[in-house]
């Protein structure tokens, strides 16, 4: 029996760990704020907004270059935060972590500086067809660039990846395979570890967006074996703007720049400029300093809880939510592959998303509708748009029930 199967959802304290989220204890449109849109951004715990609080009132200063106390405090701030990065998932080396604006810049930095500096026209990117915009864009702009071709691994009715296909698809033209780790529109967790394996056989390096997985899985870098793997800060309790990329350091090392800038250059004259170390040599620029402390006392706080026991609390609540909502008649749930992260996204026989998520607001349930930034996800299950609730710890039964009751009412109006 592995660890998740022993560990229990009262083993995670959720009414001490809601106390910690100011921002979930309002009321909206006069009742109380049920809070399902975390896939798009999450609620944030005093912890991660004490530690922006004291860097902007005490310690506010810009980092690496000043030899006063107040910049001093700000660097040592900002580089205690990488190392917490680095635990975090793993990673072996500091160096290896680059903080960026999110998920979206650190897929934009790979395709723009390893890409695009190694490959040639006719050279194939490999996705998958549950890919974010994010994931997908950055290749397009590649190939219109340089000529690379985009190839798109199909995934099945209940939304998994068709791992036969993908590994069909992985040819002596794949020059990269950058895929999901969490499905954002449908929660999928893809088999990752075997992507990696099938991809490395064939000598193809892989690049995760974990965006959707960093704030529910336990991330190991070094066990999945990846290459690159990013993910955003805003998702997984931290502020927004900051986000992670992380590399191998062997390939980071002979990666040319992806921005100029301050900080990023040891010397620089007209004639020839040298650059940093890592991973200075990838933040051009003043960082974004409260981010990246904020983004590491989000960091501390969930692994004081303990991602495991998320794991199994989301896991408890996943088959609640499931079970509730399979029995509402007329409700369809988009995503149903065997393992999946804590996300409900269904339709309505005849009622638009946008109609649900307005009705269901009115009764203070945030959750999201839409295309979810991955409209050939939509494309493929043939619907414009989902109703997406999407868990964190911080949810409880009682509110699944709320979204169930509020769902119903929803059914009743448009009837
Ligand atoms: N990938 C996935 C799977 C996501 O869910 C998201 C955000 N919805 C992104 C990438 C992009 O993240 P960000 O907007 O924070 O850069």
């Amino acid at each position: 029996m592995n660890t998740l199967e022993t560990l229990k959802s009262t083993d995670l304290d959720v009414s001490a760990i809601r106390r910690d989220f100011p921002g979930l204890h309002q009321s909206v449109h006069g009742k109380p704020l049920v809070y399902l849109d975390n896939a798009a951004t999450t609620q944030k715990p005093t912890a991660v907004i004490e530690a922006l609080d004291r860097f902007y009132r005490t310690d506010c200063s810009n980092v690496h270059r000043g030899v006063h106390e107040l910049s001093e405090r700000a660097t040592k701030a900002f580089e205690d935060a990488r190392v917490v990065v680095k635990h975090f998932i793993n990673a072996s080396r500091e160096r290896e972590i680059v903080f960026v604006r999110g998920t979206t810049e650190a897929i934009n930095l790979v395709a723009s500086s390893y890409a695009r500096s190694r490959m040639k026209a006719g050279d194939e990117i490999l996705i998958s067809a549950l890919e974010h915009h994010s994931n997908i864009v950055p290749w397009q702009l590649l190939s219109e660039q340089i000529g690379t071709r985009l190839v798109v691994a199909p995934i099945s009715d209940s939304g998994e990846l068709v791992l036969e296909e993908f590994e069909r698809l992985l040819g002596p033209k794949t020059a990269l395979v950058s895929m999901a780790h969490v499905s954002n529109a449908l929660g999928t967790v893809m088999p990752v570890r075997e992507i990696v394996r099938l991809a490395h056989t064939r000598g193809v390096p892989v690049l995760i967006d974990g965006a959707q997985a960093a704030p529910h899985l336990a991330v190991d870098v070094r066990e999945l074996d990846c290459d690159f793997y990013a993910f955003s800060g805003h998702k997984v309790f931290g502020p927004t703007g900051i986000g992670v990329l992380w590399g191998r350091a062997d390939l980071l090392e002979r990666m040319p720049p992806y921005q100029g800038g301050g900080d990023m250059i040891r010397s620089v004259t007209f004639e020839k400029t040298t650059y940093n170390d890592l991973p200075y040599k990838f933040e051009a620029g003043t960082p974004h300093i409260a981010g990246a402390i904020g983004l590491g006392a989000a960091l501390d706080y969930v692994s004081q809880l303990g991602i495991d026991r998320v794991t199994a609390y989301e896991r408890e609540l996943l088959a609640y939510g499931t079970e509730l909502l399979r029995a509402i008649p007329g409700l369809r749930l988009i995503g149903t592959a065997s393992e999946k992260s804590a996300v409900l996204s269904f339709v309505l026989d005849g009622i638009h998303p946008h109609d649900a998520g307005t009705v269901l607001d009115r009764s203070g349930i945030a959750v999201r509708t839409g295309h979810h930034c991955a409209q050939p996800v939509m494309a493929r299950f043939d619907i414009p748009a989902t109703t997406r609730a999407s868990l964190a710890f911080y949810n409880t039964k009682e509110e699944i029930d709320a979204l169930a009751s509020g769902i119903r009412r929803v059914q009743e109006l448009f009837r």
